[in-house]
């Protein structure tokens, strides 16, 4: 659930890309439709992100106003009390031409799945981003990968568009904060984070409450489960050109024998990257019979960026993915033969 920010070289926006955005919204027509779209498996920074910068849209009087993500329209449980729930629309119901488009936390189109469309088909496509590797897939690119978060873009677009932040608006944005920054822990987190984290908890929002149903909730099956898959971790001190790789896996009977949804292995990387004898973590979720979700972090010898970019995925320098095929065993093989590849120079 983690996604720590690469911390990479890169300069955010120019003046041109925030004037751009702010006319985009500003200058929309009365009867305009708008359209959020966040990533696939959409996490805490997608959501709260987009549902956060929904509600502030809201604010400045857009009715005609929709959000979504591609795949089912199921809510992941520790997001499914986030303020704006009521904007969210199966993908099947988002405009079909809006007249503003806003992308949230997806660093290329293919993280739009079934609504890559929409780029097309929209008056506007703006792009709110914090990944390096982002394609610039909008007309307007706000991409900052300095950002710790996709939601410390989008509230200093809300601030340029004169919206004043409220608790619901807030606690989308905090959510997706605390998500991205592993609740401040990350490289990420600079002083910029802990104002911005004050200015969302000025607004009333309950930190514990928030972060227990975030972070620290999940059902007995789900924790069981875990107990599992964390038993049948292997250490690979060798790996990574001797800095070590700790993976497991899970499967969709594991989920099935115990009742679990995809979801709840989100959490799992967390758990996995404590291993103190290795870099590189890594966790492998099946999806269906012959593809696998995977998740992996480093502290810091490895930017597993260029492993996930190299099997055809993405993401940041200390954490990324890609969708793996064939066995777990060949996942893990392919992941091993390209560390050594993505050493960072000391
Ligand atoms: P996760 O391990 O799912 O928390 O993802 C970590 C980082 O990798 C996030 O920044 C994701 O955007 C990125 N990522 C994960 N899976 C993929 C994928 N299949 N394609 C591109 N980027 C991915
Ligand atoms: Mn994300
Ligand atoms: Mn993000």
């Amino acid at each position: 659930m983690t996604d720590p920010a690469a911390g990479a070289a890169g300069t955010g926006p120019g003046e041109a890309d925030w004037a751009a955005a702010v006319a985009a919204v500003r200058d929309l027509p009365a009867d305009a439709q708008v359209q959020l779209i966040c990533h696939v498996n959409p996490d805490g920074d997608a959501l709260g992100s987009m549902l956060g910068f929904g509600l502030g849209l809201r604010q400045l009087g857009v009715r005609q106003l929709r959000a979504t993500f591609p795949g089912p329209p199921e809510v992941p449980e520790p997001f499914r009390a986030l303020p704006g729930l009521d904007l969210l629309v199966p993908e099947e119901d988002a405009y079909p031409a809006p007249d503003l488009v806003v992308c949230f936390d997806a660093a290329s189109e293919s993280r739009l799945g079934g609504l890559v469309d929409r780029l097309a088909t929209a008056g506007t496509a703006l792009v709110l981003d914090h990944h390096a590797s982002n394609t610039r897939f909008g007309g307007i690119n706000l991409v900052d990968p300095r950002a710790a978060a996709t939601s410390v873009v989008a509230e200093e677009l809300l601030a340029r568009l004169g919206v004043r932040l409220d608790a619901g608006i807030a606690e989308g944005l905090y959510v997706a904060l605390t998500t991205d920054t592993g609740s401040f822990r990350f490289e990420a987190t600079t002083p910029a984070v802990h104002e911005l984290a004050a200015r969302l908890l000025a607004t009333g929002i309950r930190p514990g409450d928030i972060s227990r149903r975030v972070f620290d909730t999940r059902p007995f099956g789900a924790v069981r489960l875990f107990g599992e898959v964390m038993c049948r971790a292997r250490l690979e001190p060798t790996a990574a050109g001797g800095n070590g790789l700790v993976w497991t896996y899970a499967t969709l009977d594991d989920l099935a024998r115990h009742d679990q949804r995809p979801y709840v292995l989100e959490a799992l990387i967390d758990s996995v990257r404590c291993t103190a004898e290795a870099d590189v973590s890594c966790v492998v979720k099946q999806v269906r019979p012959d593809e696998w979700a995977v998740s992996m972090r480093s502290k810091g010898a490895v930017d597993v960026s260029r492993v996930a970019v190299a099997l055809g995925g993405g993401g940041h320098t200390f954490a990324a993915g890609f969708t793996g095929r064939g066995s777990a065993d060949d996942v893990v093989a392919s992941i091993r033969a390209e560390l050594d590849k993505a050493l960072i120079e000391a």
